[in-house]
């Protein structure tokens, strides 16, 4: 592998302080693909230094916006000139396949590009002061030093949401990967380098997260935490941001629904309701893994998704027939069986699926069948919980009303679906269904200028679009009194 499989920590390429190392398995075969070194509190410490002295420095934050925008478009550039070489080593590191790793780094380009086109288009405004005499103005200002903390589902893409607004906006970071999954961001950091990001403005420290993003979430000098990842995790690190008040950013968790009317058109609900959920083997945060179907053709409905899971073939990444791949870890593989062993003693019917593959060339792999739900009622755990992996739950409903009720009874509010030909049942859904995107007769689109984020506990605040842009400035309001006058109050 021709990469530097260091940290990357103000300009430098370094090994971790306490010299110790963290191996990374594929996990479609347990082999070991890379060997890197595992940082702790004291390299974080060292990346907030180095971010600390390059924002307060104030030179990245005053280098005109156009030039910011530049950099971070020839980043965009880079990432599209060794697209295959980062899908590669996303699929190896994650085991989706090489496909969507491919659509995977166009989109990455694409928010790159987004947010350079943005960069020097956030001039602020004039507003009227309610005095003679006077100009006030609105700007806005980087927040300062950036901590960013990324999951493993999607490690790259979810790093560029917060990478390239940060950086097009004057700020300094460090950011923090999955540490199961830190190639794709070790690639990317050399090709900011060769971009020009300067040193100090952007760091990388790899290690795990109760001790690197920890430091992150607690430390002072960090003046904004951005964090994609589970509930339980992003709880602990709004608790830890208190510290010094910190911005916060949070994109959690999702147990989506998918509204199913007995008017859509029934193949591409069922198309797309498959799509939903088993792309990279359900571990998404927006997943349709709720679907919520009208009793009449509910039979009908789960009887084709059936047919058509038990015809997917799982398999290697990098292999053009694999529809899905593994889940990322052994871990994981295990948390996904008890959700399932939950739902069964729930009293849930396993439809298909409900176990690990038993095909001999998939026993190295953490690989487990698409699997649904029937018979499911929403006291249950396995419609409540997130269980992040190949699983859907169906359950039934009659009237429209009921639809909604039953769509918005969850904790979380990522994202969610309706098919329907009725064009106004879709808009009256989609107005009352609490998450922060709704699909109409779609799933998953998401797109570089559409703002993203979650209602309720999925979350505070948004990537992606002008809010996106937003996360990473301060408002400042300059009033200037052109002709001063003595007030004579005292
Ligand atoms: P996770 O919460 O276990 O870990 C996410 C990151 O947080 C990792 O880098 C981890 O090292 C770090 N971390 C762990 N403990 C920490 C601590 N105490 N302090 C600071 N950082 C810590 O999540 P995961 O299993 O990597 O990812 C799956 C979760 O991410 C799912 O819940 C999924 O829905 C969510 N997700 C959400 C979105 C979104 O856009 N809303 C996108 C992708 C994934």
């Amino acid at each position: 592998m021709d990469l530097k499989l260091q940290q990357y920590i103000n300009g430098k390429w370094v090994g971790a302080n306490s010299g110790r190392m963290r191996t990374i398995i594929n996990p479609y075969n347990q082999e070991i693909i890379a060997t890197v070194p595992e940082g702790d509190e004291s390299d974080a410490r060292a990346a907030i230094a180095a971010a600390r002295e390059a924002f307060d420095n104030g030179e990245w934050a005053f280098t005109p916006a156009t030039e910011r925008g530049a950099i971070v478009r020839k980043i965009a550039e880079l990432i599209e000139r060794d697209k295959e070489e980062l899908a590669h080593l996303e699929s190896l590191d994650t085991g989706k396949t090489v496909e969507e790793s491919r659509g995977d780094m166009d989109d990455i380009a694409g928010v790159f590009r987004y947010f350079a086109e943005l960069a020097d288009k956030d001039g602020g405004e004039l507003i009227d002061a309610p005095v003679a005499n006077s100009i006030s103005k609105v700007v806005h200002e980087p927040v300062g030093v950036c901590g960013q903390i990324t999951p493993w589902n999607y490690p790259l893409l979810q790093a560029s949401w917060k990478l390239a607004p940060a950086l097009a906006t004057g700020n300094t970071l460090i950011i923090k990967p999955s540490e199961i999954t830190p190639l794709t961001h070790i690639k990317v950091f050399e090709l900011m380098e060769e971009a020009g990001v300067p040193a100090g403005v952007a760091n990388l420290v790899l290690g795990a997260g109760d001790t690197v993003g920890a430091e992150l979430s607690n430390n002072t000098d960090v003046d904004l935490i951005s964090f994609t990842g589970g509930i339980a995790t992003g709880k602990k690190i709004m608790q830890a941001a208190s510290v010094n008040v910190k911005n916060l950013a949070l994109e959690l968790g999702g147990k989506n629904p998918n509204v199913i009317f007995a008017d859509a058109d029934f193949d591409i609900a069922v198309d797309q309701a498959l799509n939903g959920v088993f792309f990279h083997a359900g571990q998404i945060c927006s997943a349709g893994t709720r679907l919520i179907v009208e009793e009449s053709i509910h039979d009908k409905f789960v009887e084709a998704l059936v047919e058509r899971v038990k015809k997917f073939k799982l398999g290697s990444g990098f292999d053009e027939e694999t529809q899905m791949g593994p889940l990322i870890s052994a871990e994981h593989l295990a948390k996904v069986e008890k959700y399932v062993e939950a739902g069964i003693k729930e009293g849930a019917t396993v439809a298909v699926g409900g176990k690990r593959p038993e095909d001999p060339e998939l026993q190295q792999g953490f690989f487990y069948l698409p699997t649904i739900f029937t018979d499911c009622t929403t006291d249950m755990s396995i419609v409540q919980d997130e269980a992040f992996g190949p699983i859907i739950t169906v359950e039934k409903f009659q009237a429209e009303e009921e639809a909604i009720k039953l769509a918005n009874d969850s904790i979380y509010g990522l994202a969610g679906g309706v098919w329907t030909k009725d064009i106004a049942k879709a808009e009256r859904c989609a107005a009352k269904m609490r998450m922060g995107t709704v699909w109409i007769n779609d799933f998953n689109l998401y797109f570089p200028h559409a703002p993203w984020g979650g209602f309720k506990q999925s979350g505070i605040g948004r990537e992606l679009g002008k809010a996106g842009l937003e996360e990473y400035t301060e408002t400042k309001h300059i009033f200037q009194n052109l002709k001063p006058e003595p007030i004579h109050w005292f």
